[in-house]
């Protein structure tokens, strides 16, 4: 899937789908579904747009009833909602800041209510500030993204336990740079590495109840992600995604999507604590 990219910036964070040059895919139209997540309760965070809402989209094809956590992006949440219940499943939006316990113990509540119950939980609503210099990064900044990167991932999953039944999975995207490291990403390569500890210290707390813990590292991906995070600091940058990888492109969130249904699955059923790396072909240790 390579992509022509030009140089672009959103403003700010969260960004949108619309103005993306190109339009990004989430789900390749000839992905057929095998029943593989037959009448399964997921709950999404960030389901509205680039890799949750590919999620999103897989695990309706697959026959999975869907809610979907978003900040503010009410449009393309309802870009979301409409396919999946094209695929005659069920699906809800929740708007609301995941950096807030109360809205998400509350966002659970309604998912529960609206679906019957809840199987599957992705954790997923993220955010990335770029700073080429420690020094420059505020209070305020470097809080942001623990809030929402570590702190949302910990209240969803906290508000979805008692729910939780054998057979249910946790998912969590972290990211390459947990791995890697990146030197222009401090904060949210440290937000990415606690997901990564808090993944595998839950995988083995909740092994014995037969309820899966695993992560998804991406590499570069096609997201609205991008153009708002490092459009700002450099339009050219975002134009170059995935030009060092050794596939020398991006991925499309349709590339993803795939990973999810995997770790959601039965087909995935002797995994937990794991991480899958979806990356173009960067061999990672750990
Ligand atoms: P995206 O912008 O489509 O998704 C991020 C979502 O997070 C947004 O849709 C937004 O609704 C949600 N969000 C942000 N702040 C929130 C808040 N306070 N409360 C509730 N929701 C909030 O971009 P994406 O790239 O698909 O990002 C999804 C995940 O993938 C993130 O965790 C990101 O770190 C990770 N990731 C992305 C890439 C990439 O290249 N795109 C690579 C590695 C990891
Ligand atoms: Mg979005």
């Amino acid at each position: 899937m390579p992509l022509t990219i030009s140089p672009q910036s959103q403003s700010h964070q969260p960004g949108i789908e619309k103005v993306m040059k190109p339009l990004a895919v989430h789900i390749r139209p000839d992905y057929r579904g095998s029943g593989k997540l037959t009448n399964r309760k997921a709950l999404i965070t960030g389901g509205d747009s680039g890799i949750g809402r590919s999620a999103a989209l897989h695990f309706a094809r697959e026959g999975a009833d869907v809610a979907i956590i978003y900040l503010e992006e009410h449009e393309d949440a309802q870009e979301t909602v409409r396919p999946i219940k094209n695929e005659g499943r069920k699906a809800i939006a929740i708007p609301g800041d995941v950096a807030s316990s109360t809205f998400c113990n509350e966002a659970v509540k309604q998912t529960v209510e609206a679906l019957g119950g809840l199987d599957i939980v992705v954790n997923n609503a993220g955010v990335q500030y770029v700073s080429e210099d420690l020094t420059d990064i505020t209070d305020e900044v470097w809080q942001h993204h623990m809030d929402v990167n570590i702190n949302g991932y910990f209240y969803i999953t906290r508000a979805a336990l008692p729910h939780l039944k054998k057979g249910a999975t946790i998912i969590s995207t972290s990211s390459i740079n947990a791995f890697s490291g990146n030197k222009s990403l401090v904060a949210y390569t440290t937000t990415k590495a606690a997901e990564m500890g808090f993944t595998r210290a839950l995988a083995l707390q909740l092994a014995d109840k037969g309820i899966r813990v695993n992560a998804v590292a991406p590499g570069p991906v096609w997201t609205p992600l991008q153009p708002a995070s490092w459009g700002p600091v450099d339009p050219q940058a975002v134009a170059e995604l995935g030009s060092d990888t050794p596939m020398g492109r991006c991925g499309e969130p349709a590339e993803l999507g795939p990973a999810y249904v995997y770790l959601a699955s039965e087909d995935s059923s002797f995994m937990t604590g794991q991480t899958l790396h979806v990356n173009g072909g960067k061999i990672i240790n750990g």
